[in-house]
């Protein structure tokens, strides 16, 4: 390319990177005290003048990488990140050259046509009903957004309240039912949808966090529960299809949370756990997460189209076809070629690479478990998906290893609170996390551990 306008900087961009990725498995996981100090570069009045737009390339490098947490290496398992592919970061560069709006086929028919085989692959790969509406959000707080605001709207209008032309105030009441362990983003999801964080039933949870079906409440036609397919601490699966049994009897809407662990649907040796969940009737979960595409990308999937549609449409108009166009999917309009990474991950890994994928983050964790308690954790949680809840000692000990560990730039891991303990909670979502990078993180936080407790 010799477009001067682009070719050096392009170039630049690509030298930095790959400089960035051969550096990250020696770089500290979290960024030490000089590295953020160094940040402070960024802290100059506007300019005046621009500067050379190569040295805007050079200065992201030279201050903002090192301060970088090094999430697309192999040993952060903090929250649930999720690595990104190689080809969905080779994509996430083209498309940025594309810079295609992916509001409709009028705007793109690129973005869209490609975001649509994505949308229906991942029908196929995760065998939910293929007439479902599906959409790629930022995340899966706005996929969860997204689908609760199609059960509103079908929830109300099966009771004769067009929800989108007249709003709540004197709307019928839905009632929601959430678990005791609902996941935070889906109470600022309610907050966020007028139904209210606290106007909610919470349902007792089990050992593992899952939602009890036998302790449900009275469920009615105005009924949304909110379920989970993948608890962010154990990895738990809700027992949804017994669930969702109870709700078909009375026409409640069941919405299933999967950020962390929809793929379960894919594998084999889950198919007990994870029955009934293909009944529910909407689905989230994480680009960013299990599927290793790029930071923003969440995915929601609502059966019926039609709600979704009149919940997501911008004009009232009904729109009869199954997908419509993505701005009859998800609130945004504009909004960047996301499908692009998502249709670029599974066509490069096809079924059973996903499949691998999926599974090589539990043989990891389950090795992960094993490693912690022939150190002397307790380990909290039934490891079978991707996530592992372990404590040791003090509460005062425990947050002394942790910090211990984050200084030796080994690994990283976050705190939590898991059945009233302080805990530690490692979760395996990265491609890129191999057997020696478990054995690494394990010898960093045996070394932590001995010299906290000796
Ligand atoms: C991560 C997560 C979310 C929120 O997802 P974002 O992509 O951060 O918006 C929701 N629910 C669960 C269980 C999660 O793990």
């Amino acid at each position: 390319m010799t477009d001067p306008r682009y070719a050096p900087l392009l170039d630049l961009a690509a030298a930095h990177a790959a400089d960035y990725i051969e550096g990250l498995p020696d770089m500290p996981v979290f960024p030490g005290v000089a590295a953020r100090a160094g940040l402070s570069a960024f802290d100059e009045a506007l300019p005046e003048v621009g500067i050379d737009p190569r040295y805007v390339i050079d200065r992201l490098h030279g201050a903002g990488s090192p301060a970088t947490v090094a999430n697309a290496g192999g040993r952060y398992y903090g929250f649930v990140i999720g690595g990104a592919l190689p080809v969905t970061v080779a994509a996430n560069w083209l498309a940025g050259a594309w810079d295609q709006v992916v509001t409709s086929s009028v705007n793109s028919p690129a973005g869209t046509y490609i975001e649509d085989v994505a949308c229906r692959w991942l029908l196929d790969f995760l065998d939910l009903p293929r007439e479902s509406a599906v959409g790629l959000t930022t995340g899966a707080t706005v996929a969860s957004f997204t689908a609760l605001a199609a059960a509103r709207s079908a929830l109300l209008a099966r009771a004769g309240w067009d929800v989108e032309a007249d709003g709540l105030y004197g709307a019928p009441e839905i009632k929601v039912v959430v678990s005791d362990d609902v996941h935070a983003t889906i109470e600022k999801d309610l907050a966020m949808l007028g139904l209210g964080r606290n106007r909610v039933t919470r349902v007792p949870v089990d050992s593992e966090g899952r939602m009890r079906a036998d302790a449900l409440p009275p469920l009615d036609a105005l009924t949304l529960v909110c379920t989970q397919c993948g608890n962010v601490n154990s990895g738990s699966i809700d027992p949804i299809g017994a669930i969702v049994r109870e709700a078909r009897k009375v026409g409640a809407w069941v919405h299933v949370d999967g950020a962390v662990g929809l793929w379960a649907l894919a594998l084999d040796d889950l198919a007990e756990t994870t029955e009934g969940i293909v009944l529910a009737d909407s689905w989230v979960t994480d680009g960013h997460k299990g599927l290793n595409t790029p930071y923003d990308c969440g995915i929601v999937i609502v059966k019926e189209a039609a709600a979704l549609h009149r919940a997501m449409g911008i004009s009232a108009a009904y729109l009869p076809e199954a997908m419509g166009e993505p701005k009859d999917r998800v609130p945004e309009s504009s909004r960047r070629a996301r499908g692009v990474e998502v249709w670029a991950a599974m066509a490069s890994l096809g079924r059973q690479g996903l499949i691998d994928m999926f599974n090589r983050f539990r043989i990891h964790a389950r090795a992960f478990a094993a490693g912690l308690e022939d150190i002397g954790f307790e380990v909290l949680n039934d490891v079978m998906l991707n996530q592992v809840v372990a404590t040791i000692g003090t509460p005062e000990e425990l947050k002394a290893i942790r910090a211990h560990v984050e200084a030796s730039g080994e690994c990283w891991f976050g705190p939590t609170h898991w059945l009233g303990r302080d805990a530690i909670r490692i979760a395996i979502s990265s491609w890129r996390t191999t057997e020696a990078d478990v054995d690494r993180s394990l010898a960093a936080i045996r070394a932590a551990k001995e010299a906290v407790i000796g």
